[in-house]
């Protein structure tokens, strides 16, 4: 890349040489360039969009709008335990083709927390634990899978497993997190975009389609990007964030509604409930910098919690000024889900990776073992010696 054309610009522009930084690539682009990307918001800044060579993946993208120029029918899935930005992006995807003329269908293999009820359309998404054949039906019926803020079938499990016995579909994935298995046609893949609520907006720009965007996808949107990036205060809050942040505003949004909808949804039993984790459960390895809490089974029904309720538990601890990896078991039925938050340079997408059969980003991952709470703890001390020896 990229002394050609750039292809996409109908302005035909000649993007100037590349332009080298240790581990940064930009690409500049004349003023006349009319690319629909990254930087091309109204508010225009300054005229370059940048990429990151391993860090931003469009496979196919022409094709897939050419895909797209006849009416198809489309289902989108999100992953599994599925938050606000694997549903808010399907939806808001959802949304944008229907107005195109296509049908889509969002999918999720379990259900939801109570916190994303408010978003449009939510409650006409199929949950493959509830209703498999229905779901099977409706992957069978149509032409096009998306996979929503995940990229490997293996984080879908079960559905991950129907889906593959369908033939001749085509595949789409949009995601933002690390090390994506190359398994679909049309791939848009960046884990330098906050959220795939972001990766959506841009698709839905490059297609031309932000006069589509209206107040309850841009909600949506508003949402998932918040959602993602701890209301905008994670590292991966970048400039850009902030002017689609504000672009959506401009479509009419309220963003205190929206995060009341979102955070101020808690039950009495949920804020007794995080009074004793910090309390009585809380443990604190000070030689790891590391602070971990476990919920078992019978606490969550004690305290009769949703899966709802243990969203944000995990961020807790890292409000120490000395700790930096903080560290959730959650037991469940059949595994121990595992979630760490870590500070600054800390990579906990590799811990998630390499000890727990799981992954995310750099300072939120996941991953779950298939034995016991106490044993997923001695697994944790081991991988922390290894890892941060
Ligand atoms: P959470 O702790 O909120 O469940 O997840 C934090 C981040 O890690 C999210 O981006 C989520 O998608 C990712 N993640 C959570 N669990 C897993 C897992 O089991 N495998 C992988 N690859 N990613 C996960
Ligand atoms: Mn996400």
């Amino acid at each position: 890349m990229n002394n050609e054309t750039c292809g996409k610009c109908p302005a035909n522009c000649q993007p100037l040489p590349p332009f080298v930084l240790p581990s940064v690539f930009f690409i500049f682009h004349p003023a006349n360039c009319q690319l629909p990307t990254a930087n091309s918001l109204p508010l225009r800044i300054p005229h370059f969009h940048y990429l990151y060579p391993p860090m931003r993946l469009e496979k196919n993208l022409p094709e897939l709008f050419e895909f797209l120029s006849t009416p198809r029918k489309i289902a989108l899935v999100a992953h599994t335990r599925p938050d606000g930005d694997a549903i808010g992006s399907c939806l808001a995807l959802k949304f944008f083709l229907e107005k195109r003329g296509h049908t889509a269908e969002v999918i999720a293999p379990d259900d939801f927390p109570d916190f994303l009820n408010w978003m449009k359309g939510s409650d006409k998404v199929f949950i493959r634990q509830k209703n498999p054949k229905t779901c099977f039906a409706i992957l069978a019926n149509s032409d096009l899978i998306g996979f929503l803020d995940f990229n490997a079938l293996k984080r879908i499990e079960s559905l991950g497993e129907d889906i593959a016995k369908i033939r001749g579909k085509k595949w789409l994935m949009v995601d933002h997190h690390r090390d994506p298995d190359d398994f679909t046609d049309f791939t848009f893949w960046s884990d330098e975009a906050s959220s795939t609520c972001e990766l959506v907006y841009d698709l839905i720009r490059m297609m031309d389609g932000d006069a589509d965007i209206d107040s309850d996808m841009a909600a949506i949107i508003y949402a998932g990007m918040a959602m993602d990036t701890g209301v905008f205060q994670y590292s991966n809050t970048t400039a850009r964030v902030h002017e689609i942040a504000a672009n959506l505003m401009h479509k009419g949004i309220h963003v205190e509604e929206i995060h009341n909808n979102v955070y101020n949804q808690y039950g009495e039993n949920r804020l007794r409930f995080i009074g004793y984790m910090l309390k009585d459960k809380m443990q604190i390895l000070p030689e790891y910098r590391t602070a971990f809490m476990t919920i078992s089974m019978k606490e969550a029904e004690e305290y009769k919690l949703s899966s709802g309720d243990k969203e944000g538990i995990v961020n807790l601890p890292l409000a120490m000024k000395d700790v930096d990896i903080a560290v959730l078991f959650t037991e469940d039925k059949d595994r121990i889900k595992i979630s760490f938050r870590s500070k600054g340079d800390i990579n906990v997408d590799r811990l998630a990776r390499e000890y727990f059969n799981g992954g995310g980003h750099k300072n939120a991952s996941g991953g779950s073992t298939r034995v016991s709470l106490e044993e997923t703890v001695q697994i944790l001390h081991t991988a922390l010696a290894a890892f941060l020896s």
